[in-house]
């Protein structure tokens, strides 16, 4: 039997579109291409070391068996603390459960409230897993186009004009992946003034991202800005971005404590309780030495500065300067409708991308995965070597334009 037939659920879903462009780059590098890989979005930097060793004192003192499912209380207690020192919100641990990464307390919790049917309000543009772990849960994605003139933020008109009587979430990611767009607690307390007046409407905050940040130091947080939305909002977060630590699988999510249950109920059949060795690193991340956090986005900025600057100095592409996380959003509405080199002609914002990698072999990820074109999306989690390689790259292909 060469073909199985698979479930409704999984056709209805694609694989995430920056694995496959990586996938696409390695390829053309094992046929011997010259290839510079601006798709992955994982920091560069190894693990710290205080971290590592105490993932191998854990091991050695034989925390190799199944824990709670919601975690050790030891993390869970890490992220309580966590919660109040750096964003000034209160937390139990019974309010914390520990996930596979952020990716699965977001996938979790969307299959144990959606109803087939059930909307999803998710601005645009948005990280790439988002619609696709909605349909995977029977909803609805409701992307809402958020332009580059918003600074690539939802406005309270906006999402009120989204909100429908099957809206059951809203989904805020700030700093955002791909455009690094964050909220301010005044944009969030606008928000929430429309949300005041549709009190059924979930609210989910993706933080992953929130001390990648450029100015100002930790984002603002949804809740400390609205504390009356508490009681209906999920906040996730995990160590992948802050620490380095994509690898361990180490996530959470932080709410009312009936909704982290039925994520626990959810999570008790589908997968059981994350790594215990990871859950003592990410433990030892969260109350050890913070400096690596600050050398690391110390870098990052410099990456951020050099490369825009580079980016904006070709004729025909433009980006803002994001305020966080580690990815420049560029528009390339300018090259739309251009010639290249061998007769075709740039139609898309895929046409871009596939024209970037087949002519000087640098990988980005089109705007259409996001949810908004003409734009790609470049990593600057990666050397500033590379990144002047991939700059000068785009360079010379886009001179090559008529
Ligand atoms: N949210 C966003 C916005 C992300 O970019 C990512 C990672 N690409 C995740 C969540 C998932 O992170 P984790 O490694 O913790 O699953």
């Amino acid at each position: 039997m060469d073909s199985i037939r698979v479930a409704e659920r999984v056709r209805r879903i694609k694989p995430s579109p920056s694995t496959s462009a990586a996938e696409r780059a390695n390829q053309l590098r094992r046929e011997g291409r010259s290839i510079v890989n601006l798709v992955v979005g994982e920091p560069d930097f190894d693990t710290p070391l205080h971290i590592r060793q105490a993932a191998g004192r854990a091991m050695e003192a034989g925390a190799t068996r199944y824990t709670s499912l919601a975690g050790t209380l030891e993390l869970r207690q890490a992220i309580v603390a966590k919660l109040a020192r750096e964003n000034g919100l209160s937390f139990d641990p019974g309010e914390i459960i520990a996930t596979n990464g952020a990716k699965s307390a977001i996938y979790s919790a969307l299959a144990a409230t959606l109803e087939p049917g059930d909307e999803v309000v998710i601005p645009a543009p948005y990280w790439v897993s988002y619609p696709d772990m909605v349909l995977a849960c029977d909803g609805v994605p409701v992307p809402v186009s958020c332009p580059e003139e918003q600074g690539f933020k939802l406005t309270p008109a906006d999402l009120d004009a989204a909100i429908t009587a099957r809206t059951r979430w809203l989904i805020l990611n700030s700093p955002s992946n791909p455009t690094g767009a964050t909220y301010t607690a005044a944009e969030y307390r606008a928000l929430a003034e429309v949300l005041a007046r549709h009190p059924n409407v979930l609210v989910m905050t993706d933080d992953i991202y929130e001390h990648i940040r450029f100015e100002g130091g930790t984002a603002p947080h949804l809740l400390a800005a609205a504390p009356e939305l508490r009681d209906r909002t999920l906040a996730i977060n995990g160590v992948s971005k802050t620490y380095a630590m994509t690898g361990w699988r180490i996530g959470w999510a932080a709410g009312p404590r009936s909704l982290v249950q039925a994520l626990d109920t959810f999570l008790s059949q589908a997968a059981g309780n994350c790594c215990s060795i990871s859950q003592a690193a990410a433990a030892a991340a969260l109350t050890g030495d913070q400096g690596f956090v600050a050398e690391s986005v110390a870098v990052y900025r410099e990456r951020r500065d050099a490369t825009a600057a580079g980016i904006n100095a070709i004729p025909g592409l433009s980006c803002r300067l994001p305020e966080g996380a580690f990815y420049l959003f560029v528009n390339c509405g300018a090259l739309i409708g251009r010639k290249t080199p061998n007769g075709g002609r740039l139609a898309t914002d895929d046409d871009v991308v596939m024209y970037l990698l087949e002519s000087v072999g640098v990988a980005v990820v089109a705007g259409t995965a996001y949810g908004l074109s003409p734009y790609f999306r470049l990593s600057i989690a990666t050397s500033i070597e590379t990144l002047d390689d991939g700059v000068a790259r785009i360079a010379r292909a886009v001179a090559d334009l008529t």
